[in-house]
């Protein structure tokens, strides 16, 4: 147990998989609940999910009261994320949301996560740090010039160079400062044809940074990403194998959304199944989205399964309670297909852009995956 009395993340416990609470329970329950507080953000990154949603001006929020009753009946709740935009940029809106929400949670015994680009004054982030699990950040560069061009790319206008380095100087830093006082960093990659083929510098520069965990995703083509290109199966596999060939071995890497399941029929996706699953430190979490988790907006009330969105609102939680809204989308006809589940793969099945982006003609649920060796000590974890 750490300080405050909660068993520490590791890859033997990641709360945010949904996969444990499926095999125990014999079906999904909704453990995660992410709220997306602002829609404001000071960079514009080239794979940004949520993109074409960032504004200039923070909106009206709905009373931090109804957030906190919607979330008091959940008795399944396990994880709370802040997501935005950056969910520091807006003073008042960490005064009165992101703090009391984060509080909530540590007080509830939820286990957290902030989603931060870092960049910001460490200032601002001393507030949430008592109740903070995971300090969330994306780290796709090797050197400054990296982040210049990927972090400004949707900004519309020109972002001088120089702007550029103090803000990537300013990341550094923090992630240097806040690792070494024990914060639990963990740095998000994504996959694109940018990063793939460097992806074990990048490892190897967030190792020397001092983050905890190193978290790998493939690229999906929506919002900002929709021109960049989907890597092939075949890139992707070559990436990951690089990047487990290179890795620091004390790092946690933890890999989402990959495009590879058990029951695939092309021995080089077994032999990578394989690999990760025996590779020490290393997993790979199946997608909370539509397993376990809903997203909500401060603003809007709309309860969403993913960050993606081509799924209309399962609800409001003006009207409608988290558990409800839940309830519809278990039921709902996008996910029929993808709704398979192999314990013996460890495996919850593909997340709708997952499916549709690699197999959209494939029914998942006609088919089985193959075990993985220690099949038999799944439930123990
Ligand atoms: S759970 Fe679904 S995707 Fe995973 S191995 Fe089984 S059938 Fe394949």
């Amino acid at each position: 147990m750490n300080a405050q009395g909660l068993r520490p993340l590791s890859p033997a416990y990641d709360p945010w998989d949904p996969f444990d609470t499926r095999l125990a329970e014999g079906e999904y329950r909704l453990t995660s609940v992410e709220f997306t507080v602002t829609t404001l953000c000071n960079l514009r990154c080239e794979h940004c999910a949520v993109g074409d949603t960032l504004t200039t001006r923070q909106a009206q929020a709905l009373p931090l009261d109804l957030l906190l009753r919607r979330l008091d009946e959940v008795p399944t709740l396990t994880t709370l994320s802040i997501t935005g935009g950056e969910p520091l940029l807006h003073r008042a809106t960490v005064e009165d949301y992101v703090v009391p929400l984060l509080r909530y949670a540590r007080q509830r015994g939820l286990r957290t996560q902030i989603n931060t680009n870092l960049t910001l004054d460490p200032a601002v982030y001393e507030p949430i740090l008592p109740y903070l699990d995971v300090l969330h950040i994306s780290f796709n560069y090797t050197s400054a010039d990296d982040f210049v061009a990927i972090a400004f790319d949707k900004a519309g206008h020109t972002v001088s160079p120089a702007h550029g380095r103090k803000l990537y100087e300013q990341l550094v830093s923090n992630i240097r400062d806040f690792a070494q006082r024990g914060v639990f960093v963990s740095a998000e990659t994504i996959l694109t044809e940018r990063t793939a083929h460097k992806i074990g510098a990048i490892h190897r520069l967030i190792a020397e940074l001092g983050c905890r965990r190193h978290e790998v995703h493939p690229l999906y083509p929506v919002d900002f990403a929709r021109t960049m290109r989907l890597l092939s199966l075949d890139e992707l596999r070559a990436a990951i194998h690089r990047l487990l060939d290179e890795r620091v071995p004390s790092v946690w890497i933890l890999f989402g959304t990959l495009p590879f399941f058990a029951c695939s029929d092309n021995p080089d996706d077994l032999a990578l199944i394989r690999r990760l699953h025996e590779t020490p430190n290393v997993t790979v979490r199946n997608d909370p989205d539509g397993r376990n988790r809903l997203n909500v907006s401060i603003f809007t009330g709309d309860i969403i399964v993913t960050d993606f969105g081509d799924v209309g609102p399962l609800g409001n939680i003006r009207t409608d309670s988290l558990v409800e809204a839940f309830a519809r989308w278990q039921e709902h006809p996008a996910g029929r297909r993808y709704r398979c589940f192999c314990p013996q793969s460890r495996c919850c099945g593909p997340n709708l852009l997952v499916a549709q982006s690699y197999y959209p003609d494939v029914d998942f649920t006609t088919r089985t995956g193959a075990p993985l060796a220690d099949a038999a000590s799944l439930p123990t974890r």
